[in-house]
């Protein structure tokens, strides 16, 4: 056997082993990566073609090649097949189970002729031993159905290239190299093919069998790649798309880069904002508040209101920026959170603690906050502070005459007729029962007086109509007043003084409005 031969045998049967390495490894990780039955499939083919080439190289008879060459055509009739799978598999393209059948039937043929070929010599012409080489090798004379499954072999080839070219331009950088190594490992048999079949490898020897080896390898390396280049960006990827807070993410110029579903759902116009525009402008068409701060070394927060179909949101607005591994800023992330049912809370928790529930007044416990703070304001800007305190003149009367519930309005009645004569500035609230205080800032205690005298007339006027027929309403007023200049009294020693001067009025007839005497204060009655 000349010394070629047995290289080429030896290169052909290192190559079989290293693809059968491939195909134990490929089955070992068959769990790991899709489209990795494909190729335990394929390797496993190419190993019974690879080794069937080589034992066909040492034969020492035409039967024997004739052997060996069918055992070869049981893997490489199918392989073309597989092999277009495998790329449509590394695609995420689909065949139907119809048409996918469809391809078997040409390699299925080319079997049953291989195996039958002295019958018919369909495939091969003629297969005969070269006379001239000292070693048992075969020329052939290629038969029809040679021809056509040689061009279905190549049209597999050449639609898993196309498959996998048309990917091309929709694929990330990253993903390009492995993608690149899978098209080369589809041109690498064809172009060994055509060397071959153009007489210019050496000695006439066939190259496929171990360049099949560099394909499968190819191949596995970019499964692998890819597999680890996709988990990591799908992953985060999941969780962007899936994260409760909306997310938008925009360049180093607020151009409106990417946003998750979240985003989507709480700014609905977002989805006509086209991407690469200018966010911050948008910014106040889509939520009617300014674009936040992003100056300074901790950009700003910012609340929003924005009204949905149904009903408004609110969201609290992050703006972060988004800084490259060299800590250059390459952008900013916008995280939006829903704070709807928080500040809906938050305002009802403060209704509850600062207002009365039933008339919508403060109630008593604010107006001492805020009756003490203005006490102090108007201390200081030298003015005067009345607090009028009145109470419903047998009030009694309308829950026992025509029920709690007429009661109640009557409360709510008085309350707004009140409401509407406030001078500006002035505290509002309900004492206890059907008890109200007036805090408000004053000239003097004359003011004061008409303030209360105020009330007292629009009260006594504006009769409730209810379903009974006119109710009508009256209230005793007693007036305390801080003046500057002689003593300031504290809040809780003006309301004793109002309390005492209500006192008076009740006692005086009621429907009377009584000033607190003090020493520059004569006692005033209504
Ligand atoms: P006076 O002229 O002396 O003030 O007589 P009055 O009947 O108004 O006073 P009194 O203190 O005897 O009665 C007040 C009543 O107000 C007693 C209480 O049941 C009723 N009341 C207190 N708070 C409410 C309320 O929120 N709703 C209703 N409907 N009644 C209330
Ligand atoms: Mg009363
Ligand atoms: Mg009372």
């Amino acid at each position: 056997m000349a010394s070629h031969l047995t290289m080429y045998i030896t290169l052909v049967s290192t190559s079989g082993v290293l693809t059968v390495f491939l195909c134990i490894y490929s089955f070992l990780k068959r769990k790991e990566i899709r489209g990795f039955q494909s190729l335990i499939v394929l390797t496993l083919l190419q190993s019974i073609y690879i080794f069937a080439n080589a034992f066909e190289l040492s034969s020492g008879s035409l039967a024997e090649i004739k052997f060996w060459t069918v055992i070869e055509y049981i893997g490489i009739a199918f392989a073309p097949v597989i092999g277009l799978k495998l790329c449509l598999d590394y695609t995420g393209k689909k065949l139907s189970r119809r048409a996918m059948q469809a391809l078997y039937v040409i390699p299925v043929i080319t079997l049953l002729l291989v195996s039958t070929n002295d019958l018919h010599h369909l495939f091969y012409k003629s297969i005969y031993l070269r006379p001239d080489v000292s070693s048992a090798t075969a020329d052939i004379e290629v038969g029809y159905w040679y021809i056509v499954h040689g061009s279905f072999t190549f049209g597999c080839l050449l639609a898993g290239a196309v498959v996998l070219l048309r990917k091309w331009s929709t694929t990330k950088k990253a993903y390009k190299r492995p993608l690149l190594t899978l098209i080369c490992g589809q041109f690498l048999p064809m172009v060994s093919a055509f060397i071959y079949l153009l007489g210019l490898t050496p000695w006439g020897i066939d190259p496929v069998p171990f360049v099949l080896f560099l394909t499968s390898a190819m191949y596995l390396w970019a499964f692998m790649s890819t597999r680890m280049l996709m988990i990591v960006p799908i992953a985060k990827e999941a969780l962007f798309e899936s994260m409760h807070e909306g997310a938008i993410v925009l360049d180093v110029k607020r151009r409106f880069i990417d946003y998750n579903a979240s985003a989507r759902r709480m700014l609905p116009g977002l989805r006509h904002l086209p991407l690469g525009r200018r966010l911050d402008e948008a910014w106040p068409d889509l939520t009617g508040a300014p674009f936040p701060d992003t100056s300074g070394d901790n950009p700003g927060q910012q609340e929003i209101r924005v009204q949905l179909k149904n009903e408004p949101a609110t969201y609290q607005v992050r703006i972060s920026t988004v800084n490259d591994r060299y800590n250059e800023q390459i952008g900013y992330l916008l995280i939006l959170i829903d704070i709807t049912e928080q500040s809906r809370l938050q305002a009802q928790l403060k209704q509850m603690a600062y207002y009365d529930g039933m008339t919508g007044v403060f109630n008593r416990t604010q107006f001492i906050q805020r009756g003490k703070m203005l006490l102090e304001k108007t201390a200081d800007e030298g003015a005067a502070v009345a607090v009028i305190l009145f109470d419903i003149d047998h009030f009694k009367h309308f829950n026992d005459e025509y029920g709690h519930e007429v009661g109640d309005t009557v409360l709510i009645h008085t309350v707004n007729i009140c409401r509407d004569r406030m001078p500006e500035g002035a505290l509002f609230a309900r004492y206890g029962g059907e008890e109200f205080v007036v805090a408000a800032p004053v000239s003097d205690g004359e003011e004061a007086v008409r303030l209360a005298e105020t009330l007292r007339q629009a009260i006594f006027n504006t009769p409730y109509r209810g379903y009974n027929g006119d109710l009508h309403i009256t209230a005793s007023f007693g007036v305390g007043v801080a003046k500057n200049g002689i003593s300031w009294p504290t809040l809780e020693e003006l309301l004793r003084h109002a309390d005492s001067a209500l006192y008076t009025s009740k006692h005086s007839g009621r429907n009377l409005v009584t000033l607190y005497k003090t020493s520059d204060n004569p006692l005033i009655g209504a």
